[in-house]
């Protein structure tokens, strides 16, 4: 389940409450090149690496895909999502765009994609100007990438407005259980099916 939104939307809240929610839920960890913010820990809200392990880590082939975002480099790692699918977990993956697009390339049906909209692009502006941990250029530079990142929108499967973080939490929820009981995801139905005899 792939969840993009220009940054300062809600994901990261969002993508935090539904892992409490669902215990069947993974949140894949992207590698980045990116400086770590104050409040973010190495190994849980990315795995901080330097551009020549992140190098490394790509020509080893550890990325299902890899993006250039605000001049930093993220990469979605094989481990943080195959390893999961094969765990049994559903994975959510908290991408944007270009790395949307490569993964649906790969897996066709089988990704989710959602995006969320911020309710106006001043709420946007509001919203990472609260977060104190960035610079005024980073927040205008942000948002001249917002703009550019909602051209997007109509490349996923769901749009949401982000209003009120309660109630798109709640319509997640209902999208994740309706994907769910696609007939292709119930694996065992098909051995129901055919216990349901009748004589
Ligand atoms: P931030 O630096 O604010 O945490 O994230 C910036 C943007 O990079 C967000 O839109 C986020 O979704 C995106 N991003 C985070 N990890 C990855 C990744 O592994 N691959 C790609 N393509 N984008 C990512």
């Amino acid at each position: 389940i792939v969840i993009s939104s220009p940054s300062g939307t809600g994901k990261t809240t969002i993508c935090k409450k539904l892992l409490e929610f669902d215990k069947n839920l993974h949140l894949s960890i992207s590698v980045t090149t990116r400086k770590k913010r104050q409040n973010e820990v190495d190994g849980v809200d990315y795995f901080f690496k330097s551009k020549d392990d992140f190098f490394q880590l790509k020509s080893s082939n550890s990325f299902i895909e890899t993006a250039l975002v605000f001049e930093n480099y993220y990469g979605t790692l094989k481990s943080e999502v195959l390893d999961k699918l094969s765990d049994g977990k559903d994975v959510i993956i908290d991408i944007d765009w270009q790395g949307t697009r490569q993964i649906h390339n790969k897996m066709k049906e089988k990704l989710v994609k959602i995006f969320l909209l911020p309710p106006s692009l001043k709420e946007l502006e509001r919203r990472l100007s609260n977060r104190a941990s960035d610079t005024k250029k980073e927040i205008n530079f942000r948002m001249s990438k917002a703009v550019k990142e909602i051209k997007h929108y109509e490349e996923y499967d769901y749009v949401l407005i982000n209003s009120d973080l309660n109630d798109t939490f709640n319509k997640i929820l209902k999208i994740i259980d309706t994907e769910r009981l696609k007939i292709f995801r119930q694996t065992s139905i098909k051995k129901f099916v055919s216990n349901l005899s009748y004589s």
